[in-house]
């Protein structure tokens, strides 16, 4: 059994990973972390419930799980990374927002534990990524439209900032402006992310969709992935909770744990 502990759990991801994780195989969940929540409880899909508590660290003390699982804000996964890795528990993070650079920090403090971090969970969203790179080769003319429900904390997404960086490293040359251009509205060119343009569209009814237009002479190629349901990240999720237990360090992508 691997103990798992879920943080964010009476967030919108949190109560679908409670579900999923109650359904696997071969994983428990032991504690459930919410600091607006505590004293609530999270549905867990099989007819029982999972309470939740307000406070990581006692939760940590209390319950010694194996691995976290963090699903919160920005502004809040920093602080809960460094409070479960200083306890040598391995962490699976989906919260957007947190640079590479305090990712590498981080995991060099805790040398024997794993922390694994994606962008995006989704499978169809990481081939996406990765068609996306290989199109860069051939077609460096690219831009993303990331598109999301209007309850996001943080724009781009987080996906959308790594496809930029990947399309960067692969494509051999930075395409030259099209020339001089008048910016009439504030942001109609999008943000500049590893010199490709972001476009971030923020709709209610939307979950998690983004499209990497590339242009070419005469032609175009567009790549499209979308999340219609929260249900699409649990398999990675899943995935990412069985295979940190064996390993150590940092891991960045659902791709270095699918080639496994
Ligand atoms: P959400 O519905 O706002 O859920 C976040 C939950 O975390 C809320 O219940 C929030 O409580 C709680 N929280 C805030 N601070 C906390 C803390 N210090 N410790 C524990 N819980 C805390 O957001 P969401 O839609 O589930 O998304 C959560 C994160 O996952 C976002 O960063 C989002 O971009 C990311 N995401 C990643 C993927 C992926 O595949 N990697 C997919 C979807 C979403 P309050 O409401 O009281 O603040």
């Amino acid at each position: 059994m691997i103990d798992v502990l879920v943080s964010g759990a009476a967030g919108r991801m949190g109560r679908e990973v409670v579900r999923a994780l109650t359904a696997a195989e071969g994983i428990r969940i032991v504690a459930a972390v919410d600091p607006g929540h505590d004293g609530n409880a999270v549905d867990d899909g099989a007819g029982g419930e999972v309470p939740c508590t307000g406070d990581l660290a006692s939760a940590i003390t209390a319950v010694q799980p194996t691995v976290m699982v963090d699903f919160t804000h920005p502004d809040a996964v920093e602080d809960n990374l460094r409070t479960a890795l200083a306890a040598g528990v391995h962490c699976v993070v989906g919260t957007t927002g947190i640079g590479e650079e305090t990712l590498l920090e981080l995991s060099q403090a805790a040398p024997q534990t794993c922390l694994f971090v994606a962008p995006n969970f989704a499978i169809g969203a990481v081939l996406m990524m990765r068609f996306a790179q290989e199109a860069a080769r051939f077609m460096p003319h690219a831009e993303i439209v990331e598109l999301h429900h209007d309850r996001k904390a943080d724009s781009p997404s987080g996906t959308a900032l790594r496809t930029a960086s990947l399309i960067a490293a692969a494509r051999h040359t930075v395409p030259a402006a099209p020339g001089p251009e008048t910016e009439l509205a504030r942001g109609a060119r999008g943000a500049l992310v590893d010199n490709v343009r972001v476009h971030s569209v923020r709709l209610p009814g939307l979950v998690a969709h983004q499209e990497v237009i590339f242009g070419g002479e005469g032609q175009t190629l567009t790549l499209r992935h979308d999340s219609i349901d929260r249900t699409s990240f649990m398999p990675g999720v899943i995935l990412a909770v069985r295979e940190v237990v064996s390993r150590t360090g940092l891991v960045i992508g659902l791709e270095n744990l699918m080639d496994a």
